[in-house]
């Protein structure tokens, strides 16, 4: 389509970052991009009738405030832990070497809110399968889960069993 033709033209990969071996995605050409980042913008903030939006930091936090705005929506940060100043949530999960644990405020949903969760990569599904499991703990329901990119070859989607996922480029 046009919009995964706008988002792949302006992803840049670069090659042994954060460490060797790695191909990271660099989304920043795309959000450098005034058409580029209104059309994704405009395409998060139409996936669902939802309560609240929630952007995972850093980059999750870049895709899901705007949107959130467009969709008259509230947004909600979900955060690594230490960084949120009031009673947490928190769920960790296990990276390569070591493991990650994110947090979100406890209050931040009011009961059965409905909720998408928003965030620039999907890779291994951790961190993803991770935001799921802090918003349902946290009282409220879980939409879907979108990402501007979904590396399909990590297998992600596996760990979302039963939770919708919006890719809007697959690679
Ligand atoms: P996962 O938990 O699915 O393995 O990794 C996803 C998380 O790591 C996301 O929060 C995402 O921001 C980050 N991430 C992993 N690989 C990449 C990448 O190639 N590019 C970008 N921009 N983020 C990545």
């Amino acid at each position: 389509s046009d919009l995964s033709r706008l988002i792949l033209d302006r992803i840049r990969d670069v090659p042994d970052y954060p460490k060797p071996g790695v191909l990271f995605k660099d989304i920043t050409p795309l959000l450098a991009d005034p058409a580029a980042f209104s059309a994704v913008t405009d395409e998060l903030a139409g996936l669902h009738e939802v309560d609240k939006i929630v952007g995972i930091e850093a980059r999750g936090f870049i895709l899901a405030a705007p949107a959130a705005y467009k969709a008259g929506a509230g947004f909600v940060p979900m955060r690594k832990k230490g960084k949120l100043p009031s009673e947490t949530l928190d769920e960790s999960y296990d990276l390569e070497y070591g493991s990650a644990t994110i947090e979100v405020h406890r209050d931040a949903f009011a009961p059965g809110d409905r909720v998408l969760i928003v965030d620039d990569v999907l890779a291994t599904g951790g961190t993803a399968c991770a935001a799921v499991e802090l918003v349902r703990r946290a009282g409220a329901e879980v939409v879907a889960v979108a990402v501007l990119m979904e590396l399909a070859f990590l297998k992600g989607r596996d760990r979302l069993a039963g939770v919708e996922l919006h890719p809007l480029v697959i690679v």
